[in-house]
């Protein structure tokens, strides 16, 4: 039962309660079988500070820091204080990273202190990431650093705000202790200030914990993990059982396309697709070395671990999710035992795929009414962007801007300011030439008036995004003791469709000193 805590704010354990915890309370690094959690105490900080927090969300929790105070709101933030109802818990998952099984990972950094009871009958977990070490954190010390902290909670905010589907991030608290960190693996191993976001999400299960039972054909405690799950969180699926499972696993597909959708919208690639970094709500989870798309290239890759096989480079995050998805199949296939329905889910979101990216373009281009041609009209532009080097953000903000009673010849000047290659050869302005025709003749199949059109774009592309550089800029602040710049992108990033007067600078194509520069187009996963 949930019990109110001296904060007066809901704590409740329903997966503590619900699932089998590890029977092993000593922490230390092991396998942990026959169980889905392990209970485990946070790491002490007594020197932590406030840097960060987000105001709506800790609102909408109950639990802000002008309500509990300061001191006490921080102290839970990051894990020293534990309230009344609150149980510590990490979470035993697997995974197949970069393709191949890795068997146990789990929650290697990542504490849960169990779900606040929201004034709107919602549960929200609180998870601490960087709490210290758990049985799962492996030969790692389940610390996490000032600039990959940063990055998780500008970035889980700011996505939150473009309405892609993510966890949450409540806080940012330097933890006032070093880690030491080969940032680049070369040898030279720097002290960095240690940090701890505190994530939020409804669930924080990913598809590698279903994975692990599977691995270790422990079917009974699959069964109780995946009837928990949809009690908890798919209750709308009705009773757990045969068909119920099918039409989980079917939602989970729709869900996952979803995401993958918006994605592709704004631009985000996520850099480390891991099947443990997959959430079973459809949820953008663990922000490592993710990166904004900056000159529209579907071959990119932020993540430098991943430079030679380029395997989650932004194009191919569809395919990669589907692939994902077929692990998750796998790993359920006990429950259901037949493989047609399992099929039918993953050929169902390749449909749904295929048709919200098309939907979701057309949208972005302003075009209402369907039209046969659509989708040539949008490959043409997407492989137009590549001539130029455009910058897909800024580009659909321009054109948006068009007035298309202009003579044509001058559209590409206006659009130029999208475009990092700043002098195109005569085939590449060709080329735009070429789609704005097409685009101009299309526009005549639409009944709205150009004004309604233009709002209507301006709510599908944002004006901002987390530009790699502009993150690179608030760690470098953050690390010198300035919290302007993240406080300032995190404002500003919470209107990301509206234009901001004064923060014009933050809506700008990548300077050249940012092309190369690590952090601002290249990451490792040294977080
Ligand atoms: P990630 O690449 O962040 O998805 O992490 C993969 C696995 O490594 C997960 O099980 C993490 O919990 C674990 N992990 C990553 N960094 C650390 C760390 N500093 N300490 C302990 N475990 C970690
Ligand atoms: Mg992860």
């Amino acid at each position: 039962m949930p019990v109110t805590s001296e904060t007066s704010v809901l704590f409740g354990n329903l997966l503590t309660n619900s699932l089998p915890a590890d029977c092993e309370t000593r922490n230390f690094r092991r396998q942990v079988s026959g169980a889905c959690y392990s209970f485990v105490k946070t790491t002490p900080f007594p020197q932590a500070t406030l840097i960060a927090w987000s105001q709506a969300l800790a609102a909408q929790l109950g639990l802000t820091p002008e309500r509990l105070g300061r001191d006490k709101f921080t102290s839970i933030v990051s894990g020293n204080s534990m309230e009344q109802g609150m149980q510590s818990y990490a979470l035993c998952y697997g995974g197949h990273q970069f393709g191949h099984w890795a068997g146990q990972l789990g929650d290697g950094r990542a504490i849960n202190l169990g779900e606040v009871n929201t004034a709107a009958g919602q549960h929200q977990i609180l998870q601490l990431k960087g709490a210290g070490p758990t049985p799962y954190s492996r030969t790692a010390d389940g610390l996490a650093v000032l600039r990959s902290s940063l990055r998780e909670y500008l970035c889980s905010e700011a996505m939150y705000h473009l309405g892609v589907p993510t966890t949450r991030a409540l806080s940012l608290v330097l933890t006032g202790t070093g880690v030491v960190r080969d940032m680049f693996y070369d040898g030279n191993p720097k002290t960095e200030p240690g940090a701890i976001v505190c994530r939020v999400a409804p669930s924080f299960l990913r598809f590698g914990n279903y994975e692990i039972l599977n691995a270790r054909k422990e079917f009974d405690l699959l069964k109780q993990l995946t009837d928990f799950t949809i009690t908890r969180d798919f209750p709308h699926l009705g009773v757990p059982g045969h068909d119920t499972y099918i039409a989980w696993f079917n939602e989970v597909c729709q869900r996952t396309a979803r995401m993958i959708v918006h994605w592709m919208r704004v631009g985000f690639v996520h850099g480390v697709m891991n099947t443990d970094n997959m959430s079973i709500l459809g949820l953008t989870i663990d922000y490592g070395p993710y990166g904004w798309i900056e000159n529209y290239d579907p071959g990119w890759t932020p993540n430098t671990t991943d430079s030679q096989g380029k395997r989650y480079r932004f194009g191919q995050q569809p395919q990669i999710a589907l692939w994902n998805l077929v692990q998750l199949a796998n790993a359920i296939f006990p429950l259901i035992n037949t493989v047609e329905p399992l099929e039918a889910a993953i050929a169902a979101y390749k449909s749904t795929y295929e048709s919200q990216w098309l939907r979701m373009m057309q949208d972005k281009l302003g075009l209402e009414s369907p039209h046969h041609e659509d989708a040539t009209l949008i490959n043409q532009l997407l492989s137009s962007f590549r001539h130029t080097e455009t910058d897909m953000t800024i580009f659909f903000r321009a054109l948006a801007a068009v007035d298309f009673s202009l003579l044509l010849q001058e559209v590409p000047v206006i659009l130029q300011k999208a475009w990092y290659e700043k002098s195109p050869n005569q085939t590449s302005q060709q080329a735009t030439l070429d789609w704005l025709l097409l685009y101009q003749k299309r526009l005549q199949f639409e009944t709205r008036p150009q004004v309604v059109r233009t709002a209507a774009m301006n709510s599908q592309n944002p004006c901002y995004v987390l530009r790699n550089y502009l993150a690179q800029l608030a760690i470098d602040s953050a690390e010198q003791g300035d919290y302007s710049k993240l406080h300032e992108l995190q404002k500003v990033l919470q209107q990301p469709y509206q234009e901001q007067p004064g923060h014009e600078n933050l809506a700008q194509l990548r300077p050249d000193w940012a092309r190369q520069r690590a952090g601002c187009s290249m990451l490792s996963c040294s977080s």
